[in-house]
């Protein structure tokens, strides 16, 4: 897809303030510095309309990004940090779980993850409830950059065997300071979205 327009639609904390178009979309979901800021705002053409660097402990938001007026991204809060309180991992459960069981117009959810290493403890319950919940999710390994080229079947069998991947999801090799990538993961938002 050739994007011309983008915008934040809304940070929502509460379901009441999702967005009501009824556009197809797409959740992104992702450890806390994983690169998924970078992943969208690569996807988007823009250099920081989702934030990079998003601190811990600030007010978990889910935002929405409203794309050439026929998609919508819905950026939920990084998770994993190692230094958070059982409070605000709660609070992202709480908010995650609302969202992924309730939002009518999800289509698929696009997971990133980090190439470089096997998948944490949290990349993979998170994937293992969203095959729970019957969610199509389509793995983005990104970070492909800072591995070596031979390396990357390695690396790619590690996240696929360590998240124990069933054979219906997708896996695309990403990085956000290349592009690469770009074109085949905005293939498969179109396989996901089409009516
Ligand atoms: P987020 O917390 O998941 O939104 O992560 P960010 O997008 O803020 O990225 C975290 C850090 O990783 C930043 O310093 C980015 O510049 C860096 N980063 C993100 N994606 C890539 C990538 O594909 N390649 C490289 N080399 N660095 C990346």
């Amino acid at each position: 897809m050739k994007v011309t327009q983008s915008e934040i639609v809304i940070s929502a904390v509460q379901p009441r303030q999702y967005p009501a178009d009824a556009l197809p979309e797409i959740a992104l979901a992702g450890r806390s510095n994983v690169g998924k800021s970078s992943l969208i705002n690569r996807m988007i053409h823009r250099k920081n309309l989702a934030r990079t660097s998003s601190k811990p402990g600030k007010t978990q938001t889910i935002n929405f990004y409203r794309i050439n007026n026929v998609l919508m991204f819905a950026d939920m809060p990084g998770y994993g940090f190692a230094k958070v309180s059982k409070a605000i991992r709660a609070e992202w459960g709480r908010m995650a779980e609302t969202y992924f069981t309730k939002r009518e117009t999800l289509k698929g959810i696009i997971q990133v993850i980090d190439l470089r290493h096997p998948p944490s403890k949290d990349d993979i319950a998170i994937y293992q409830w969203f095959k729970e919940h019957g969610l199509e999710v389509l793995i983005a390994a990104t970070k492909a950059d800072k591995v070596k080229r031979g390396q990357w079947p390695k690396h790619l069998k590690q996240v696929k065997e360590g998240l124990g991947i069933v054979p219906t999801d997708r896996m695309v090799l990403f990085s956000s300071q290349t592009g690469q990538g770009k074109d085949e993961l905005w293939s498969e938002i179109g396989r996901l979205t089409q009516p």
